[in-house]
């Protein structure tokens, strides 16, 4: 076996498991290799039964206590027994397994591990795994049992299998870091790191694995950034864009002063677009910084200067937004600059003209999301490509629009909170602009962290802000079992928020299982004003601009990451009126209230970010991710910094030291799986 093999080969998988395989980008056994686990179940020593406690998974031994007994009917059989010991007993049942009634038969000690469940008929354990004999149970103590992403009809046990017999199978005696970085940073061997990551002994060896491949995977990351930052170092300027005086105008007719930041920044921008090489520019500022402004000077300096200038972004609600405000700026100031929308979801027919617009000329600035970079698009003279929140923008598409003119000046647009440092490396390709100053009419937004018995406060509160004219929003719990679960409790909650709020108050939602056209829709209305109040998911959460909406209320916050209820709360604080962020919390939990503090003390959202991983402490690496913002399959840019700073370190060693390794390592392919 190759790690090219396809995983037919492997025992037990057809053509059916085969085809479930594939639903996870699984093909070949160096796939499988590299599929690493999600999160690890730790087998803990069995506690005392009394001690079972709700929503836990547990582990207990005892005796089975009187008789195991079968009922249900042919859909579901339920087979409940009782395990004793000297503190109490506790239900246990198991659903269509009813053979159990014999092979449970024998007494003994028994080890049983599962959830424990609270039903109206009282407190389980549900569907535990069992061992029996319980000394079976001492196998597996202390070790990690990996838990892989799954899609339906494949289950942990058969990727897992297929796993251990890829790594049984190939040689990985090969190493791909050389000896002597190994050593400098005492890091495991790949052979040791790989096994160690899908099946750890105990969770020294996990970190072991884990460190390793996570410099190796940032270590790769780097040295293409290095290439790829000599590659744009060597792209001569093919569209020289000189500063138009109309865009000077503009600024000064605008609404508000722009920050000295911002100014600093576009002539930062100005400057690379008239100078000998194409831009490569990170615009870093956290949220309400005002970056789009930015953005739009450098987009209409494009077209005064007749050439296209497109901007990307995440979401078409985000596309949107960005649209609509670039053209009722034209409008509003009179430029006369023709801008076309591009999302995914227009009809064919919508899109078509846009394409032919695009094509002919016709079209100056362009927006849209991802459909920017599609097959069909063709530009006429695309001198200038944006991309705003979280995308960046990489190789792959600047060689897609290189294939079908120039190469374009690049800016790219991000909140990301990381500290310059960090930012130096992870944008290594890119030169970084900072917008670290906020408008001056803003007033810092005032925070609260409140539990469940606040909420009729808090409506009274909302109803207070809507009178006098402003908007709000609050946040639904994410269901995290399923999206149509999520859509249900936000309907539900709107519903029931309507009937509180009275007649007067427009209340609406929003959430993931909507159509474009309804997300469209609401937030075009939030936005006019229409809409008092918007329960919504998180899928709000990336840039949408509303300045008049002043309260930002965020149910069951404790559910979310520290780094993403920044962000939400980022929604609100946007516009001259004293803002509010009300994070309601169920928990009574002291940690909980910790964390929640957190946000109340910093506004800083890398300071957030660290903080929150310092409480939660290294226990909790399985399976978390903080930042989910660059996606790097298993270091986190929070997690691990200082991995990340090795790594870079590293780089500079191995590109002094060891060139034709670094030729071999790095290649565009690496950099751009992971930028977008
Ligand atoms: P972000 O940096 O999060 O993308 P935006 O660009 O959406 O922020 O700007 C947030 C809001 O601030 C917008 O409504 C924008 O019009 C406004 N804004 C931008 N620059 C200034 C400024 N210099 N003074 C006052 N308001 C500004
Ligand atoms: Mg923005």
């Amino acid at each position: 076996m190759t790690g090219k093999s396809g995983i037919r080969e492997l025992k037990g998988i057809g053509e059916k498991t085969e085809k479930l395989f594939a639903k996870l980008g699984i093909y070949t056994a160096g796939d499988l290799l590299r599929y690493y686990p999600r999160g690890y179940d730790v087998y803990e020593e069995a506690v005392p039964v009394s001690e079972a406690e709700e929503g836990q998974i547990m582990t207990v031994t005892g005796i089975l206590y009187g008789r195991v007994q079968v009922s249900g009917n042919r859909q579901m059989q339920v087979t409940t027994a009782y395990v004793k010991d000297i503190t109490g007993t506790l239900k246990v049942v198991w659903f269509n397994m009813p053979f159990l009634r014999n092979t449970l038969s024998g007494g003994g000690l028994i080890t049983l591990r599962g959830r424990i469940v609270q039903r109206k008929t009282g407190i389980s354990m549900e569907h535990p795994e069992i061992f029996y004999p319980s000394e079976k149970y001492e196998e597996k103590l202390h070790t990690l049992q990996p838990i892989y992403g799954l899609t339906a009809g494949l289950s942990n046990n058969a990727v897992s299998k297929a796993v251990r017999q890829v790594i049984e199978g190939l040689d990985l005696s090969r190493e791909t870091l050389p000896a002597g970085l190994r050593l400098k940073y005492g890091l495991a061997e790949y052979n040791y790191a790989v096994r160690g990551i899908h099946f750890p002994e105990d969770k020294e060896v996990f970190y072991q694995a884990r460190s390793r491949l996570v410099f190796e995977e940032f270590l790769q990351f780097i040295l293409s950034l290095r290439k790829l930052k000599a590659h744009n170092e060597r792209l001569s300027n093919e569209y020289v864009i000189q500063k138009d005086d109309r865009v000077d105008a503009f600024i000064q007719e605008l609404p508000f002063d722009l920050t000295n930041a911002q100014q600093k920044v576009w002539q930062e921008i100005a400057a690379d677009m008239a100078s000998d090489t194409a831009m490569s520019r990170l615009v870093q500022g956290d949220v309400g910084s005002g970056k789009t402004i930015v953005a739009v000077l450098a987009l209409m300096n494009t077209a005064l200067n007749g050439y296209q200038a497109a901007m990307m972004a995440p979401t078409e609600v985000l596309a949107r937004q960005h649209y609509e405000t670039v053209t009722a700026l034209f409008e509003k100031y009179g430029i006369p600059l023709k801008t076309v929308l591009l999302t995914g979801s227009m009809t064919a027919k919508e899109k078509r003209r846009a394409y032919d617009r695009i094509e002919c000329g016709l079209a100056k600035i362009i927006i849209g999301t991802h459909a920017l970079i599609q097959g069909a698009v063709s530009y006429d003279n695309l001198a200038l490509v944006v991309t705003d929140e979280q995308h960046r923008f990489g190789v792959k598409q600047r060689e897609t629009f290189a294939k079908k003119g120039g190469a374009p000046h690049v800016l790219v647009m991000s909140a990301t909170p990381i500290p310059r440092t960090l930012a130096i490396i992870l944008y290594g390709d890119l030169d970084i602009s900072v917008i670290d100053e906020l408008p001056a009419d803003r007033l810092p937004i005032k925070n609260c962290v409140v539990d469940t018995g606040y909420r009729k406060t808090a409506y009274t509160f909302m109803k207070k802000q809507i009178a006098e004219g402003r908007q709000c929003y609050i946040i639904c719990p994410m269901v995290e079992e399923s999206e149509s679960l999520e859509a249900e409790n936000v309907t539900d909650y709107a519903k029931a928020l309507k009937e509180e709020m009275g007649e007067d108050i427009q209340v609406d939602f929003l959430h993931g299982r909507m159509s474009q056209a309804q997300k469209d829709d609401i937030m075009e209305r939030f936005g006019r004003g229409e809409i008092r109040i918007l329960v919504s998911t998180t899928v709000i959460e990336v840039g949408i601009d509303v300045p008049n909406a002043t309260v930002m209320m965020i149910e069951n916050s404790e559910r979310f990451g520290l780094a993403q209820l920044h962000q939400l709360r980022g929604r609100v604080g946007r516009g001259r009126h004293q803002s509010y962020c009300i994070f309601m919390s169920s928990s009574k939990s002291k940690e909980t209230r910790e964390r929640l503090e957190i946000l109340n003390k910093t506004n800083d959202g890398f300071k957030i970010a660290s903080e929150d991983l310092r409480l939660r402490g290294p226990g909790d690496l399985f399976g978390i991710r903080q930042s989910g913002l660059m996606d790097f399959q298993l270091g986190d840019i929070y997690q691990d910094a200082g991995i990340l700073k090795e790594a870079n370190e590293a780089a500079d060693w191995l590109l002094k030291n060891e060139n034709e390794y670094v030729q071999k390592m790095s290649d565009f392919e690496t950099i751009s799986s992971v930028i977008i």
